[in-house]
């Protein structure tokens, strides 16, 4: 479905929880969020309903997020629903890795294709302090269990922050020589309380990961994906570095995306508030046409790009990155 400004949204986010077992310090306040009740959040069979209708509308491919999304129980079974339903080709999963090992296996086996996963540093205690409740090792075992389940390819996603030091960029280029991983380094956004960050710029990231390399970076076509990362390699490494920049380059234009919160509201963009409440007609009974017609009002309300930058400075956007899922 092409929306006013002739982009093709064919992907949906799906935030199927807003609980997480983390309390990262650039997702959430630091008092944490009070938790949604279970009879808030849409019910898998509601979920099941919403992607075979908007299917319709050209929804090909799923996001599941969070909160962290392996909080919820029966997320195995939901991806088996989804794929036995058909019309989905991609579904992948934002996930802090921590609770995959058990996990894994079963998720590929279910039709999930691949994971992202946070890891913003590999200094146990700096990660610690920056996701408050987490340990490193659970992540980087929720790492290693996605590649040898076979969820390819696996993304890191690293949020940029002062927690990031050179031994990390140095891990990151040793693996990426040594995995087909694509490391995709993030800007902050300061959004819903997060607390403020004095973290690199993507520029000087790059310029230290040229260090950190045995050779230059050089620019690469995309790796397989939705996402809106630029991505460069070492030559003969195996795999990539992306760069995703909302704030000092925002990619708008290319922005082919729909979020849907945990509380059923349809979120037209990120940096926005607005937000069109599909949970309440879904409980009342709405007919396929009508969930139709929500989905593209949702389309239409499409901005055609948003304004913000660090010199103007962030609205409070009143939910935390965690209620909205990234
Ligand atoms: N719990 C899962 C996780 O951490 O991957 C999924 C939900 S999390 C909200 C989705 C993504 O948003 C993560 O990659 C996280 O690092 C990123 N994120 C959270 N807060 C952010 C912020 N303020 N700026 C940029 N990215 C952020
Ligand atoms: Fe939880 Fe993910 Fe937010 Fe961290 S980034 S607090 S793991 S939802």
């Amino acid at each position: 479905m092409l929306d006013g400004y002739g982009r093709n949204i064919s992907y949906l986010r799906i935030s199927v929880t807003d609980r997480c077992n983390f309390r990262c310090v650039y997702c959430m306040p630091p008092q944490g969020r009070e938790w949604l009740d279970h009879a808030d959040i849409l019910t898998y069979e509601e979920l099941l309903r919403l992607i075979k209708v908007w299917n319709g509308e050209g929804v090909t491919k799923l996001r599941l997020t969070g909160g962290e999304p392996l909080v919820r129980k029966g997320l195995v079974a939901f991806i088996a629903a989804v794929k036995a339903q058909g019309g989905i080709e991609d579904i992948s999963l934002t996930t802090n890795g921590s609770l995959l090992p058990p996990l894994a296996h079963d998720l590929k086996a279910a039709g999930l294709g691949r994971v992202n996963i946070s890891l913003d540093t590999i200094n146990p205690l700096r990660f610690a302090k920056l996701t408050t409740c987490g340990r490193l090792e659970d992540t980087l075992k929720g790492v290693e269990s996605a590649m040898v389940a076979g969820l390819s390819p696996v993304k890191l996603n690293v949020v940029l922050t002062e927690a990031l030091t050179m031994k990390d960029l140095a891990f990151f280029a040793e693996l990426v020589y040594n995995y087909p991983i694509a490391v995709r380094f993030i800007e902050y956004m300061p959004i819903g309380g997060a607390g403020e960050s004095r973290a690199p710029d993507i520029a000087t990231v790059r310029k230290l990961l040229d260090q950190a390399g045995r050779a230059m970076l050089k620019p690469a076509g995309p790796v397989r994906g939705n996402g809106p990362a630029k991505y460069y390699r070492f030559p003969k490494a195996q795999g990539a570095f992306g760069f995703i920049t909302p704030i000092s380059e925002h990619f708008c234009g290319v922005c082919n995306r729909l979020r849907l919160t945990a509380d059923g509201k349809l979120r037209p963009c990120l940096l926005s508030d607005k937000e069109i409440d599909i949970k309440t007609p879904l409980r009342s009974g709405a007919s396929d046409r009508e969930l139709v017609a929500l989905f593209r009002a949702a389309v239409a309300a499409k901005p055609e790009g948003h304004t913000l930058c660090r010199a103007s400075g962030f609205p409070d956007f009143g939910r935390s990155m965690s209620q909205i899922g990234g």
